[in-house]
């Protein structure tokens, strides 16, 4: 048995996730595209990396034994390595970046696609370390090199200027305490015939969520585990027997929305505040404009004037009531060529967008950031988005505030849940269904050499997603109208 850094970090989360990996791999779920978009774009910043020691030696990692062997080798030539495979006993770890230092010792650097340090990367460090250390190399210092999301992109991209790099010598000292018996305990797990007997608890989704499906698949709906921002609590009574939320015992600390959804599900029935959606439907002004955007962002930036992960919209639907009873206009725009989609967009929605009226969005922190930065972008539209930001009202606002709430929610204030819950009508058998998947398939439309039929199609699904967030908002008001 072989514990490899990534064995050691799912072993760190859930000793039954370790095991379920090794024993009954088709437990595990298969990676998704957003999933599989973030270690691409992980791979991608490794790479630029290694820009930062251009006399670096790449590693080879044709096969296991022999990247192992390669590494032994350079390792006596005492040149900085990229991706060294250290392999000693039972343990083996691939170190990003390997620094001679002085005479005997090394730095170590690993990369990361995030743009703070976090504690799984020192704990990854660690683990690195001690596989180094085992294999009789002297650690001198450990850091991380991650992402500095104020570094905004003009020309080629500056390897210096868009990566941190964090010395965490003293958190690993910490973190590499007692990680002889973790190692061995985790040896143990590997080698049973016996899946260890773990809770669900906080660590299924810290620090990423587990994939092991076989843990909650068997679970009802409505069980407490979808208690609205139910964090640590909602583990808590599940572990004490409570298994509804219908069945939390009076007298449990819960905030207002957590009050209203347990009289909900002992109802089976929707709440509703008339008066306060009757408040609601007061702040909106005709005509009335609904909109959203969609955008993609990723660690590397594509084009100039855009820092790491800053959302760029590529796509805008935009539904517009003019009085109450009148039938929705359309309009939208979507960007297929590869080029930055901004400027086309923001042209394209200040003709479309009513100077009067509200403008209508669901979660509004997301489009008055897309809508800042924009005007930030270009200035001759900044008095423009600042009026438009001035104008938004936030459908979600009913929703959070559970002015109105549905058991078929689950939960949820999301306009995936609402839209159904409210309408009947939702995403369901969609091709695409929700943002994640409307930015891949607009980074291979833009960038991907699609066939014309293809992209032709992934255009069609893009325009019937994001109309129906904007034409979905139309229906929620109308609703909404009917109930006050
Ligand atoms: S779902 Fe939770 S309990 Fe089950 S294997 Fe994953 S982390 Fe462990």
């Amino acid at each position: 048995m072989l514990l490899s850094k990534s064995k050691y970090l799912n072993g760190l989360q859930c000793l039954k996730y370790l095991w379920i990996l090794l024993n009954a791999p088709e437990q595990v779920a298969k990676v998704d595209a957003s999933t599989q978009f973030r270690f691409d774009q992980g791979h991608q910043v490794g790479e630029l990396a290694k820009k930062l020691f251009p006399t670096g030696i790449n590693v080879p990692y044709d096969n296991f034994n022999n990247n192992i062997t390669q590494t032994n080798e350079l390792l006596k030539q005492r040149q900085i390595l990229f991706e060294a495979g250290i392999k000693s006993a039972d343990f083996y770890s691939r170190v990003d970046i390997l620094i001679p230092v002085d005479k005997y010792e090394w730095d170590i650097i690993e990369v990361k696609s995030s743009t703070e340090v976090k504690n799984e990367h020192i704990q990854d460090a660690s683990f690195q370390r001690f596989c180094c250390e085992k294999n009789g190399l002297k650690i001198r210092n450990c850091h991380i090199a991650y992402i500095n999301n104020i570094y905004v992109r003009q020309g080629d991209i500056d390897p210096k200027q868009i990566f941190k790099i964090q010395d965490i010598t003293r958190e690993v000292n910490g973190a590499i305490m007692g990680i002889e018996d973790r190692v061995d305990n985790m040896l143990e797990v590997m080698s049973s015939l016996e899946c260890p007997n773990m809770l669900i608890g906080i660590h299924c989704n810290t620090p990423y969520p587990c994939p092991v499906s076989s843990c909650q698949e068997l679970l009802p709906d409505n069980t407490i585990l979808e208690l609205y921002w139910g964090g640590k609590k909602k583990y808590e009574l599940f572990h004490d027997g409570i298994l509804f939320i219908k069945d939390i015992p009076n007298g449990t600390k819960l905030n207002n929305q957590q009050k209203i959804q347990k009289w909900c599900d002992e109802r089976c029935e929707p709440y509703v505040d008339e008066k306060a959606i009757e408040g609601f439907i007061a702040t909106l002004e005709y005509p009335l404009s609904f909109l959203d955007f969609e955008t993609f962002d990723t660690a590397i930036p594509l084009f100039d004037g855009i820092r790491p992960y800053q959302k760029v919209p590529f796509q805008f639907s935009l539904h517009m009531l003019k009085a109450e009873k009148s039938d929705p206009l359309h309009w939208s725009f979507l960007a297929s060529s590869n080029e930055d989609p901004r400027l086309n967009l923001l042209s394209e929605l200040s003709r479309a967008l009513p100077d009067k009226g509200s403008v209508v969005v669901y979660n509004q922190s997301f489009e008055k950031k897309v809508l800042t930065e924009l005007g930030e972008a270009f200035a001759q539209y900044r008095n423009w988005t600042n009026a438009v930001c001035n104008k938004l009202v936030d459908l979600m606002s009913p929703f959070k505030n559970f002015h109105y709430y549905n058991p078929v929610q689950r939960g949820s204030a999301s306009m995936k849940e609402v839209l159904p819950a409210v309408t009947g009508k939702g995403y369901e058998g969609m091709p695409i269904a929700k943002g994640d998947d409307a930015s891949l398939a607009y980074l291979k439309l833009a960038f991907a050499g699609s066939s014309y039929e293809e992209k032709e199609q992934t255009k069609k699904d893009l325009e019937e997603y994001c109309g129906l967030d904007t034409e979905g908002m139309v229906w929620i008001v109308r609703k909404l109208n009917e109930l006050q």
